[in-house]
């Protein structure tokens, strides 16, 4: 790694942080992977930095270069900045991939939104989301007596007695996230409130998950304790509503961050480069020394220092050139995602909600939440009508995803008029928007498959930094996306040495220790998990919907 001309970095001042995280520690075991060594000379001029993808991740690693006096090139496939954070414009509505709240944890990652954007394009909004099942809303997180007063009584004396038949006869293999649920709600309540939604997210059945992340989660949950919890608020709920219950966003959607964003990198020299997808990774003696992009047909090759890449871990992986040995390439083909679609109708303002999403447990649809974005931002939408995202989780290439757009307009009208919440031909126009590999997939192996890769690089091309979601291939939000990107650019021009892959933004920080900075663990192993939940989902799991 050649150095910039600035001395390396003194110890980080201590910044303390003392939120509870309204979850426990997160339950991925870390990869025992040393750092690779420092290969940089301290005093040679700074050279050419590449960046792969105009996302949060991308355009804050250019931003704080920036800063740091240095410039980059980043090169984006798409036509618009903000990667998945994209706010999609079409005819005057405004709406996003799934809805993106701004909240975290991370004080410097909430300082830089607000260096970004001015406070008064930042929104504070309400959080509202409810279940839909039968006709009926259910108050999410569930409480016991709203959930018993929509059931009615005679389906709440039924789940009573599926429970007890539970507790008295539980599912003797309970190592399935299916069995697991049933011995702890009957199988009444599983069905309703977990079996549809699941499956819909997820695509596999319930009963072919494994319980361990739920049982690590979620621990001593039951029947029980929920209804105790819902009745009986503590302190610790109380917290924990005031961090969920309202949360940031900026007024036409989290794509102002990003375009602003774009404007304040090209002011600070930097260029961004759209429409170009980077094809290619030129290496030779143990460093990347270009990056190789395609626009309109026509290859460019631009010279590299270091790349900060955000695109996904296993495509830059094969996209090395020489190519990666078998094994290598094995592993980042072995590593797949859940993809994502979304139907936007513009419907009248009476079949508006106050929600922000509502999720769709209904088994007779296949629609999995429906945002209104009316609720997200009035500046989003126009008089008297709103805009209703239908979110759809997909598989790239399966049914829903080769179908025509006109098709699955209709498809979508059709739905919110079996869901009872729009009139079909009442409902003016929509649009599809399509986002292949919104949601990393974690299996039984991509642990093993992520550090295969990470070894690769750490002895190939140590300046090539993968940062962000799929950049890293972790199931994380922004603000992780940009602490991975801001504190990449602290390793590259400070030379801090912090292991972006130990980087948790969902850690709980009860006081600071040695100048651990909240979000930057210290160790290149252990225990300790670096992201959101999500299952492991074997990858012999058969699909819930045909191809
Ligand atoms: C449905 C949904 C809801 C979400 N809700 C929230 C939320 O409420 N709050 C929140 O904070 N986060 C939310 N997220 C997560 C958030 O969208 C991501 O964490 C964030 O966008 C990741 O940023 P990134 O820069 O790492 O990656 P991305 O957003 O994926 O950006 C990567 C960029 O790289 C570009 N790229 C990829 N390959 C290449 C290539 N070969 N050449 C050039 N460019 C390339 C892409 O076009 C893209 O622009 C949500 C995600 C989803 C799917």
């Amino acid at each position: 790694m050649r150095s910039s001309p600035r001395s390396p970095r003194a110890p980080q001042p201590c910044i303390i942080w003392h939120r509870h995280s309204p979850r426990g520690p997160a339950d991925y075991d870390l990869p025992v992977t040393s750092a690779p060594d420092d290969l940089s000379t301290p005093d040679a001029p700074a050279g050419p930095i590449v960046i792969i993808g105009a996302g949060p991740a991308g355009l804050t690693a250019a931003y704080q270069l920036g800063k740091a006096g240095r410039t980059a090139t980043i090169l984006e496939g798409d036509k618009v900045v903000g990667g998945i954070s994209r706010t999609v414009e079409r005819d005057g509505w405004r709406f996003d991939i799934g809805g993106h709240r701004f909240f975290t944890k991370v004080e410097e990652v909430e300082a830089l939104w607000h260096e970004i954007l001015p406070d008064e394009d930042f929104l504070l909004r309400p959080r509202k989301s409810r279940i839909f099942y039968d006709g009926k809303y259910f108050d999410y997180p569930l409480k016991a007596f709203n959930a018993l007063k929509n059931l009615g009584p005679i389906e709440a004396v039924k789940c009573v007695v599926s429970y007890a038949a539970a507790r008295v006869r539980p599912p003797k293999d309970q190592t399935n996230y299916e069995g697991w649920l049933v011995a702890r709600f009957g199988w009444r309540l599983y069905r309703t409130f977990f079996k549809t939604y699941t499956e819909k997210v997820w695509g596999v059945p319930v009963s072919s998950m494994p319980a361990d992340w739920a049982a690590q989660r979620i621990k001593n949950l039951s029947l029980s304790s929920a209804i105790i919890n819902a009745i009986l608020p503590n302190r610790n709920q109380k917290e924990i509503a005031s961090l969920i219950e309202e949360f940031q966003y900026p007024k036409f959607g989290p794509g102002m961050m990003w375009e602003k964003c774009q404007e304040l990198v090209e002011g600070q020299g930097s260029k961004v480069v759209m429409q170009t997808k980077v094809v290619a990774i030129a290496h030779e003696g143990g460093r990347a020394t270009a990056v190789i992009a395609e626009h309109d047909g026509a290859r460019t090759t631009y010279p590299a220092d270091e790349v900060i890449s955000s695109m996904p871990f296993s495509q830059l992986l094969m996209a090395m050139d020489p190519p990666v040995p078998a094994n290598v390439a094995k592993a980042a083909s072995d590593l797949s995602f859940r993809d994502f679609l979304t139907i936007a109708l513009v419907v009248p303002e009476t079949d508006s909600f106050d929600d922000n999403w509502i999720y769709i447990h209904s088994p007779d649809v296949e629609v999995g939440r429906i945002q209104n974005f009316r609720s997200w931002s009035p500046f989003m939408v126009k008089p008297g009508q709103t805009c209703l995202g239908l979110e759809y989780f997909v598989f790239e290439g399966d049914r829903l995803w080769n179908s025509d757009d006109a098709d699955l307009i209709e498809l979508g009208k059709k739905e919110l008029g079996i869901l009872g919440l729009a009139d079909p031909s009442l409902i003016e126009t929509g649009y599809v928007v399509r986002m292949p590999k919104a949601y990393p997939h974690y299996d039984e192996t991509y642990q093993a498959n992520v550090d295969i890769l990470r070894d690769w690089l750490a002895h190939n091309a140590p300046n090539v930094y993968p940062v962000g979601r799929n950049g890293m291939h972790k199931y994380n939000n922004q603000d992780h996306s940009m602490f991975t990107a801001m504190l990449t650019v602290e390793n590259i021009v400070d030379h801090a040495g912090h292991d972006i892959w130990e980087v948790n933004v969902e850690e709980e920080y009860h006081e600071e220790k040695d100048g651990v900075r909240p979000g930057v663990a210290t160790g290149t192993g252990g225990t300790r998990g670096t992201g959101r939940d999500a299952p492991i989902i074997p990858s012999t799991a058969p699909s819930t919907r045909s191809a």
